[in-house]
């Protein structure tokens, strides 16, 4: 017989490393925004893996574009050539105003390739001294799990055991352009930055802020990267978080739903003065640019095209402010929104986000908490209108129980 939520929840915890708390709930389907556990009990997906799944579990076109390539070719990783990958990063770099794609597989590879490429920048273009590159980045970032990643992230519980870590980073304060004058110099290879802050909850910069790291980076001569792996692609409501400024990075790093929730697909894409700066063997990955990858992120690409998911992101992006502004004093202590993505500040005497994920989960909605009392809502973006709103109203119901 099958086994059952208890039962996999339980031999889970007794062989897979405890790095996450998931809440207990055991999925084994879903289509679109919803999602059906191991008991058929169904649940509307407000977290959307994590931006991973911005045009839902399953998406048609997605699945149909993986399946006709799992008939053809899978991987000849890049000792040869595949008949994918041109296609793939001509679009992509045509969709973001860039120049060239690397392309990788993961958020924090993408992070890493990123930072290797501006290093190099460095020392080739701009003529830093050897190994004495630095990048600027921002307190309370997340850019991944990796060590060099986690050197300079402000979180201790992302960093406290894992040293010794990569010298080369100074982290001030987010949002604070005086902060970022002062500690950029002549070896700053870069700028590292989320255009809003995910895991910190939704962090979002004053107007102005994006397009003053532009400035500054520009008139410092160094490098401005975009963090893009989930603000990106459509989450906003535009194809990057960036563009609400008008700006474009030199470099702009991509993740999670340019797989289409289907395979991990990332990539660095940029100007063709930074990316030119790798030669053959001096960085690479066995499945960066597989023919899968790259045929689903094609097709990402194509959903991309049609401007579709950005209006709705835009539209519906209304619908959830709106609702959100209602339960403010209502349990609701504050918020921050842009798109269909918000982090939710609940009323702390209420409970803890975890507590608040537990109870909505009860109602059939799926979401995540970040730091203390805040939630994160992040529905693929293919979420109808009735959807947002019944996820909402359950939202007021657990805060009205509280
Ligand atoms: N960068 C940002 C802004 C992210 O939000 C994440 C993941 O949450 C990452 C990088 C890391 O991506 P991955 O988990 O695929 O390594």
């Amino acid at each position: 017989a099958a086994r059952g939520s208890a039962d996999l929840i339980a031999a889970e915890d007794a062989v897979l490393a405890h790095n996450y708390h998931p809440l207990p709930v055991v999925v084994s389907r879903a289509e679109g925004v919803w999602v059906e556990d191991v008991e058929g009990r169904r649940y509307l997906d407000m977290l959307a893996g994590y931006s991973a799944l911005n045009f839902g579990h399953r998406h048609p076109a997605l699945i149909d574009a993986a399946h006709r390539q799992l008939d053809r070719l899978t991987l000849t990783s890049r000792a040869f050539h595949n008949d994918r990958l041109a296609e793939f990063a001509e679009r992509l770099a045509a969709l973001t105003g860039q120049d060239m794609v690397l392309p990788m597989n993961t958020g924090a590879e993408a992070v890493e390739s990123g930072i290797k490429v501006a290093r190099k920048w460095a020392y080739e273009v701009k003529g830093v001294p050897a190994d004495r590159a630095t990048i600027v980045v921002a307190a309370d970032n997340f850019h991944g799990r990796t060590t060099t990643i986690v050197s300079f992230s402000t979180d201790e519980t992302a960093r406290s055991g894992f040293g010794p870590f990569t010298p080369g980073f100074r982290i001030v304060p987010y949002n604070d352009l005086a902060a970022l004058e002062e500690a950029v110099d002549d070896t700053t290879a870069a700028v590292l930055l989320e255009p809003i802050q995910g895991e910190a909850g939704v962090n979002i910069p004053d107007d102005g802020y994006l397009a003053g790291v532009r400035e500054l980076t520009r008139r410092k001569g160094c490098l401005f990267v975009a963090d893009e792996i989930q603000s990106g692609l459509g989450r906003t409501g535009r194809t990057l978080a960036v563009e609400h400024e008008g700006v474009v990075p030199d470099v702009v790093l991509l993740g999670k739903a340019l797989g289409g929730g289907i395979v991990p697909v990332s990539a660095v894409v940029g100007r063709r003065e930074v990316l030119g700066v790798l030669r053959p063997g001096e960085h690479g990955s066995t499945f960066g640019g597989n023919p899968l990858a790259a045929a689903v992120g094609t097709e990402v690409v194509g959903l991309l095209e049609t401007g579709e998911f950005q209006q709705r992101a835009a539209d519906l992006g209304a619908v959830l402010r709106e609702g959100l502004t209602e339960l403010v004093g209502r349990g609701v202590v504050g918020f921050r929104s842009r798109g269909l993505w918000a982090g939710v500040d609940i009323d702390p005497a209420l409970g803890t986000g975890r507590d608040v994920g537990e109870r909505l989960l009860r109602e059939g909605v799926l979401v995540k908490d970040t730091h203390g009392s805040t939630i994160r809502l992040a529905p693929p973006l293919v979420i109808t209108e009735e959807e947002l709103r019944s996820a909402l109203e359950a939202l007021e119901k657990v805060l009205a129980q509280a």
